[in-house]
């Protein structure tokens, strides 16, 4: 089966589950967890930053994030389409009493400067209390240099916000651009990764920043239900994903890449968009049986199908070799003709 629906489906390698297999373990609510420890240490030395803990889902990152930067009643700036605001149940709300203030994006996912400053709100009782900026990179595979995601930190940094990024994908940004992890995620208090993603782990994201804001972080997740015990074999997953998974994400970039080249030269296909591992397309028509034909030829994906033309996110991971990709196009190309 080649699956393009995310790259979440990927299946743990063989040297990882041996990795996992040998892990040493604790309990970690004692903090004796060695591979989680490790864990922490690692991505807190990459990223450049104090301190770091490791959580159930780039959700629980991001809320506990949340949770530890902002009191009741404060708010944050996020992007409209970002994940933090969009597609996390409004958690902060839920639990914090956190208002969020989203605001319009450019393609690349950056909301614009000039709106964020005039997001910020004055300090009068009128308002809720402007407290964080929260940005995404990457955002539907698309990069935003360093320098870009500085015209939008420097406003931050203006009103003396606190900037958090959630960075589920970072990892894609920093192989496309060559630079460091740590150069891309230095203008950032705070950054959440995923590790269960492109990076190829069953389980687990990554919160890093100040000492005092991942002590805060540590009691939020407590409360949330993510204290962890023995979930160091889960750690060790992660660590190897970081040591051999990183820079082969090169290979899902040029993959995608093909893909979009290969499904562009069919007849009723449209490509919108491609960044980094996702291509997005459009199929001329109402396609409701596309997904099932495909799935028949061992493709497995997401169609939505709308009144004109039937949309598609196609994702590349660890999981789909260029081999696959050439299938895939190759299947694409027999139903549209059909
Ligand atoms: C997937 C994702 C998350 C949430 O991660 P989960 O592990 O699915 O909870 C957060 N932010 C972004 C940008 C994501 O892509």
């Amino acid at each position: 089966m080649i699956d393009l629906r995310s790259d979440t489906v990927t299946r743990p390698t063989e040297a990882m589950r041996a990795a996992m297999a040998n892990a040493e373990v604790g309990d970690d609510v004692f903090g004796d967890d060695p591979s989680i420890n490790l864990l922490q240490d690692t991505v807190a030395e990459r990223l450049g930053k104090e301190a770091a803990l490791f959580v159930s889902s780039g959700t629980q990152s991001n809320l506990v994030a949340l949770l530890a930067h902002c009191q009741r009643g404060d708010e944050y700036i996020a992007g409209d389409m970002a994940h933090a605001y969009r597609w996390e149940g409004g958690g902060g709300a839920v639990f914090g009493g956190i208002q969020p203030q989203p605001v319009p994006m450019h393609a690349d996912g950056l909301p614009d400067p000039d709106t964020i400053d005039s997001s910020v709100k004055p300090d009068d009782h009128h308002f809720a209390r402007t407290k964080l900026l929260c940005l995404e990179n990457t955002k539907d595979g698309h990069v935003q240099s360093v320098d870009r995601m500085r015209e939008a930190t420097l406003v931050g940094r203006k009103h003396n916000l606190s900037i958090h990024l959630d960075g589920a994908r970072m990892w894609n940004g920093v192989v496309n651009l060559g630079i460091s992890a740590q150069e891309f995620t230095s203008e950032f208090d705070t950054v959440s990764m995923c590790l269960s993603k492109g990076l190829g782990a069953p389980v687990g994201s990554v919160l890093s920043g100040p000492a005092d804001i991942i002590h805060e972080a540590h009691k939020w997740r407590k409360m949330s239900g993510g204290a962890m015990r023995q979930a160091g074999v889960l750690a060790a997953a992660g660590l190897h994903a970081l040591d051999n998974h990183v820079d082969r994400l090169a290979d899902d970039h040029a993959n995608a890449a093909r893909l979009a080249e290969g499904l562009g030269n069919i007849d009723g296909i449209t490509v919108v968009d491609q960044a980094t591992n996702m291509v997005f397309i459009e199929v001329d028509g109402d396609e409701p049986a596309l997904q099932d034909q495909l799935l028949e030829r061992g493709i497995r994906t997401v169609i939505t199908p709308t009144p004109r033309r039937s949309l598609a996110r196609l994702v590349c991971h660890l999981d789909v070799s260029t081999d696959d990709v050439e299938t895939a196009i190759n299947a694409f190309a027999e139903l549209a003709a059909g």
